[in-house]
C-alpha cells in the first residue's frame, strides 16, 4: 500500500515497485496529488487508486506486505495553505497507517522530512542531530507533524514490534513536480521557460541540496528492504545556493533570466545538508544523477507538460 501514492514522489515510488513485479494499492486523497501521476501505473493493472483520506480513517481494504507512507502536503505554499490537514496527517493518518502495519504483520516506512532540523545549527546534518524547529513558526505545522509522525513510529515499533523504517527527505526534484507547487527548482525551470525573471527569496545566499527523484526512489527501496528502524537521511549531498541554483538553469536554456528580488520567508532554513553516511553503510546507496542532469530531464518533462516548444 503507498499512502499519498498519486503525489509526485508517491506515484515515481508506485512505478518502480510495479516494475518489480508488486501489485499496488495507493491510497489518496487528491489534496495536491494528481490522478493522471498514476496513468501510467493504472494502465499496468496492477494498480488500484482508492480515493480516501487516511487521516479520518481507512477503507476496507485485503491484507498488504508493505505500507508506505507518503501522504502529506509536502511544499512549503501547499502545507501554509493546508496547515491542519498537515497537522493531521502526520498525527491522525500516521496512526491509522501504523494500527494496518500492526494488524496486518506489515513492514513500514514513514516519509520523514530534513525539516525535522529546522534551521540547523549542525552542518551537514547528522541523524543523531535533534534539530532547531520554531514549534509556533509557519512551517511548524509540517516540521512538527513530521517529528510527531517519527515518534509516533518509534512508539509502535517498541510498543509492538512493528516493523518500522524512517526517511528522512532532502529537497527533491523532478518529473510530475506541479508547476504551481511554489518549490524553488518547480518556480525557476516554468519561470525561465516562460521567459520570466527568476524569482530569488532574500539574498539567494540560502543553501540547499537538491536530490533527483530517481536517486529518491531508489534510496526508498533499498532502505525499506535493508534498512533499520532508526532514521535515515535520503538526500543529495552537492551543496548549492540559491543564486547558483538559478545559473544553473540559465546555463541549461542558454541564456541567462533576468532577476526578481523577494523577501525571505520567515524561518527560511538558511542551509542544508545530509551527511548520508548511514544510509550508505547499511544499504549501500548513494545519489548518481547531477543537478545539470537532472534539471535538464525536469526542464523537459516541463516543456511537454505545459506545451511549451522545446
Ligand atoms: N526560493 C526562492 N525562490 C522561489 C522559491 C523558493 O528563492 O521561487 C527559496 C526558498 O526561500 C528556500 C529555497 O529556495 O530558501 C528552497 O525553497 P523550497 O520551497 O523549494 O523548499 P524548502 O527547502 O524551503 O522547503
Amino acid at each position: 500500500m503507498v499512502a499519498g501514492g498519486a503525489g509526485f514522489v508517491g506515484s515515481h515510488l508506485v512505478d518502480a515497485l510495479l516494475a518489480a513485479g508488486e501489485s499496488v494499492v495507493v491510497l489518496d486523497n487528491l489534496c495536491t496529488g494528481r490522478r493522471e501521476n498514476l496513468e501510467p501505473a493504472l494502465a499496468t493493472g496492477r494498480c488500484t487508486l482508492v480515493e480516501a483520506d487516511i487521516s479520518d480513517g481507512l477503507p476496507p481494504l485485503d491484507t498488504c506486505q508493505t505500507v508506505w507512507h507518503l501522504a502529506s502536503p509536502a511544499s512549503p505554499p501547499d502545507y501554509g495553505r493546508l496547515p491542519i490537514e498537515t497537522l493531521r496527517v502526520g498525527a491522525e493518518g500516521t496512526r491509522h497507517l501504523l494500527e494496518a502495519a500492526h494488524r496486518w504483520q506489515a513492514r513500514f516506512l514513514v516519509a520523514s522530512t530534513s525539516e525535522v532540523y529546522g534551521d540547523p545549527q549542525v552542518h551537514p546534518q547528522p541523524e543523531t542531530y535533534w534539530g532547531h524547529v520554531n514549534p509556533i513558526g509557519w512551517r511548524s505545522c509540517y516540521d512538527e507533524a513530521k517529528r510527531y509522525a517519527e515518534a509516533l513510529t518509534m512508539a509502535y515499533h517498541r510498543a509492538h514490534g512493528v516493523d518500522t523504517r524512517i526517511v528522512r527527505i532532502f529537497n527533491t526534484y523532478g518529473p510530475r513536480m506541479r508547476a504551481d507547487d511554489g518549490r524553488v527548482v518547480s518556480n525557476f525551470l516554468c519561470q525561465a521557460l516562460a521567459g520570466k525573471p527568476l524569482t530569488l527569496y532574500g539574498t539567494g545566499d540560502q543553501t540547499r541540496s537538491f536530490q533527483y527523484v530517481s536517486d529518491l526512489v531508489a534510496g526508498l527501496l533499498a532502505w525499506m528492504d535493508r534498512g533499520d528502524a532508526l532514521p535515515a537521511n535520503l538526500g543529495n549531498p552537492g551543496e548549492f545556493t540559491i543564486r547558483e541554483l538559478a545559473d544553473a538553469v540559465d546555463a541549461l536554456l542558454g541564456r541567462p533570466a533576468e532577476r526578481a528580488w523577494h523577501p525571505l520567508p520567515p524561518d527560511d532554513p538558511r542551509q542544508r545538508k545530509p551527511d548520508i553516511d548511514r544510509a550508505r553503510t547499511l544499504v549501500g546507496w548513494q545519489p548518481v544523477v547531477p543537478l545539470a542532469e537532472g534539471l535538464a530531464r525536469t526542464a523537459e518533462w516541463f516543456r511537454h507538460a505545459t506545451g511549451r516548444p522545446a
